[in-house]
Order: C-alpha cells, then sequence, then structure tokens
C-alpha cells in the first residue's frame, strides 16, 4: 500500500506540473547520481529554422529548394518540418510527391524525385569525405555556431547544404546549474554532429556529451552511466528516445513529446519546464526524511 508522505509528494508534484507514474520513481529520484539529456526538443526548443543554403555550381538556390523540400514534406523529423516549412516560401514551384521515399531513422530520407535519387540527412548518410570537402569545408563554420548542418546528395556527390538554427529553452542553463548544486551528474546525449553538440553543450552548461548516437547509442550510453553512477535519469521527447527513457532508471518526458516518450516515461514535465526536475528530486528527498 502506498505511504500517506509518498502520496502527498506525488500531489505536491501534480500541483507543480511534474507528473509522477507511481511511489517507485520518487524513490528513485532521491537517489539520482547521474541523469542524461536528450539535445533537440529537450534542452533546446526543437523548432529549428533555416538560415543558410549553399549549393554546388550546376544547379540554383531554388531548384535545390524545390528538391529538399519535397523529399522531407514526407518526413516527420523536426528538421525535415523546419526545411519543408522553409521550401513551401521560397521553392518557386509547388512541392512534389516523390516516386520513392525511405525515412532512416537517426540518418535521414532516401527519395526519387524525377528519376533521379537523392540522399537527405547526416554527413555519415550521404558520404563522410565528400560532405567534409563540400565548399571547402564550409559546414564547419555552421556547426561551429551549435547549427545543424543536412547534406543533400546525388549521384555525383554532394548537392548542397542547409543549416538550420535551433535555440535552448530559457530554462535549460538554471535547470543544468540546480541539478549540478544536488550534485547530480549532467549528460547530453544527441545524434547530432560533434561540433554541433560541443557547442549545444557548452550554451547549456552540460560539461560532458555523447554526440552521433543512433537510438541504439542512446540506449548503450544509459547502460554504460548506469554502471558508473547507479542510479541514472534520462529526459527525452522523441520518438527515439523511448528505449533510452526505458532503460533509466527514472524515464523522464517533456509535456509536449511524442506520444510514445509520454507513455514510456516514469515522471512526465507537463510545462516542459526542466528546473521541475530539481524541483522533483528535492520533493523526493523530504518524502524520503518523512518515512
Ligand atoms: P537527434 O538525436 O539530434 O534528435 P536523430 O537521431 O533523429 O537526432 O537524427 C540524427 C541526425 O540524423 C540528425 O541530427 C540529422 O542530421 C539526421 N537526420 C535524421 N532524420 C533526418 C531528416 N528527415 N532530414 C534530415 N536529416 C535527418
Ligand atoms: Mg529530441
Amino acid at each position: 500500500s502506498i505511504m500517506p508522505a509518498t502520496l502527498s509528494a506525488i500531489s505536491n508534484g501534480a500541483r507543480k506540473g511534474i507528473l509522477f507514474k507511481g511511489g517507485v520513481h520518487l524513490e528513485n529520484l532521491s537517489h539520482l547520481q547521474a541523469i542524461a539529456f536528450d539535445k533537440t526538443g529537450t534542452l533546446t526548443k526543437g523548432k529549428p529554422e533555416v538560415t543558410d543554403v549553399i549549393v554546388r555550381e550546376d544547379i540554383t538556390q531554388e531548384e535545390f529548394i524545390y528538391i529538399v523540400g519535397s523529399i522531407e514534406s514526407y518526413s516527420n523529423h523536426p528538421l525535415a518540418q523546419a526545411i519543408t516549412a522553409y521550401a513551401k516560401k521560397n521553392s518557386p514551384k509547388p512541392l512534389q510527391r516523390p516516386d520513392q521515399l525511405d525515412d532512416k531513422a537517426g540518418w535521414g530520407v532516401k527519395g526519387n524525385l524525377h528519376e533521379k535519387e537523392y540522399l537527405v540527412g547526416k554527413a555519415d548518410f550521404v558520404g563522410t569525405d565528400a560532405a567534409k570537402l563540400f565548399g571547402n569545408g564550409v559546414a564547419e563554420t555552421f556547426t561551429n555556431e551549435g547549427k545543424t548542418v543536412v547534406y543533400v546528395s546525388d549521384d555525383a556527390g554532394i548537392v548542397g547544404i542547409l543549416s538550420l538554427k535551433d535555440v535552448i529553452r530559457k530554462e535549460t542553463v538554471e535547470a543544468i546549474k540546480q541539478l549540478q548544486a544536488l550534485h547530480v551528474q549532467t549528460i547530453m546525449i544527441t545524434g547530432d554532429s560533434e561540433r554541433t553538440a560541443a557547442a549545444i553543450a557548452k550554451q547549456a552548461a552540460i560539461g560532458k556529451y555523447v554526440a552521433e548516437c543512433l537510438p541504439e547509442t542512446k540506449v548503450e550510453t544509459v547502460k554504460n552511466l548506469k554502471e558508473e553512477y547507479n542510479i541514472v535519469g534520462m529526459v527525452g521527447d522523441g520518438i527515439n528516445d523511448a528505449p533510452a527513457l526505458a532503460t533509466a532508471n527514472v524515464g523522464i518526458a517533456m509535456g509536449e513529446g511524442t506520444d510514445v516518450a509520454l507513455e514510456t516515461a516514469d515522471v512526465v514535465l507537463m510545462k516542459n519546464d526542466l528546473v521541475k526536475i530539481a524541483e522533483a528530486i528535492k520533493l523526493s528527498k523530504r518524502m524520503n526524511k518523512i518515512i
């Protein structure tokens, strides 16, 4: 049976916008030693915007935007949604349904348009060496600023790149500081590139990060953290985060996250306010004292 102190902590949490799916999660939170954060949509707002477009000499910006917009308009990925919105505004002709589409989670999208095949996604997806060389390494300047670069290739190599900017949430730095004050180690886990990850981790005041994670690497990382830190939390919002949320001792979902993340998590931050994590830990420690 549930203890009165636990019940009171759960209802206290609910008033603060922290949903606990059971007393055991409060118990785990009070012993939390490390917490991993997804980047996009968790530490950041998850609403990227296209800031730059750079194309190969044999194609116009307009044609490039039409092609990449047409292919991305059938993907649900936040980067795809941002690129589609940009293309709808800037393409000279209406976007077209590609003949063939293959959405590869954690990598990008493969699509056929007007009998040509394109790859749209991260450097490793389109070919790392070609991606590095494109435009004398122009992508580096964007990733160093914490922007995400999306590469587009055809059978002749890189056609062009788009750079997208996402901003960290206004409460992110405060939330991380409060966790550090509680002696909880913080780590960022992301599928994004090394440089982008480094820049965002710095903005968020997080010292440790793991970049270029596939969904299964996120799970591996949480498992490794559990060996090092014993009781570990994971905060995320995406479908890709769900396995890692399930692996952590305490899975925490952002309220505006995808259904799968909300269902898998043990705790939900109803208002997407990361500062509530430190509050939840304090609440759990008070509850433990009473018990
Ligand atoms: P994250 O952990 O950053 O939310 P994902 O695991 O969903 O990212 O994807 C990892 C990387 O793969 C992204 O940073 C992006 O570079 C690339 N990617 C995935 N899906 C797409 C897409 N539809 N369009 C462009 N790039 C994509
Ligand atoms: Mg995310």
